[in-house]
C-alpha cells in the first residue's frame, strides 16, 4: 500500500538479514524497468510504526463514536433484559394471587378438593421467589463494573 515519494510506484517489501531478519521498503521499479538507480530504501519497522500511529490518529474519533454507541447498546440491552425479568415477576405474582384466591374459595372441610389448589398456589409462590432471585442477580450484575468502552477507544494502541 505504500508508494514511492519520487515516482509514485508501489514500494516492495524486502526481507533482509541472515540471523535476525528484518524488513525494508524500497522502490525497485526504476532500477528493474529502466536500469536507473533505486529511488529509495527505508527502514521497515520505523515506517510501520509511523503508519500505525497515523492510522490510529485517523480512526480515533470514529472509535470514540463506536464506543459510545456500543455503550448505549449495552445499556439498552441490559434495560430490556431487566424489563423482561420484571414482567415475569409481575406475571408470577398475578398467578400466585389467583391461585391463592382459588385455594381460599375451597371448602376447607373437603381436603381432597383443597389439596390441588394448595399445590398450585405453592408452585406459583416458588415461581415468584425464582423471579425475585433472578431480579436480584440482575441488580448485582448491573451494580458491577460495566465494560470500559470509552477507555478502550481512547487507548486504541493498547487495544
Ligand atoms: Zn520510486
Amino acid at each position: 500500500m505504500l508508494t514511492c515519494g519520487h515516482c509514485g510506484r508501489r514500494l516492495c517489501v524486502v526481507y533482509v538479514g541472515r540471523r535476525i531478519g528484518y524488513h525494508i521498503y524500497r522502490c525497485d521499479r526504476s532500477k528493474l524497468m529502466l536500469a536507473r538507480p533505486r529511488c529509495m530504501t527505508t527502514n521497515g519497522a520505523r515506517t510501520d510504526v509511523a503508519v500505525i500511529e497515523e492510522l490510529l490518529r485517523a480512526v480515533e474519533p470514529l472509535a470514540i463514536d463506536a464506543a459510545l454507541e456500543a455503550e448505549r447498546m449495552h445499556l439498552e440491552g441490559e434495560a430490556q433484559r431487566r424489563r423482561m425479568v420484571e414482567l415475569d415477576l409481575q406475571q408470577a405474582r398475578y398467578e400466585a394471587s389467583l391461585a391463592e384466591r382459588r385455594y381460599a374459595a375451597c371448602d376447607p372441610d373437603n381436603r381432597l378438593i383443597a389439596a390441588q389448589p394448595e399445590k398450585s398456589w405453592e408452585a406459583t409462590l416458588r415461581r415468584v421467589e425464582a423471579c425475585e432471585a433472578r431480579l436480584n442477580e440482575r441488580q448485582v450484575r448491573d451494580d458491577a463494573a460495566m465494560p470500559d468502552f470509552a477507555g478502550l477507544a481512547q487507548d486504541l494502541k493498547a487495544a
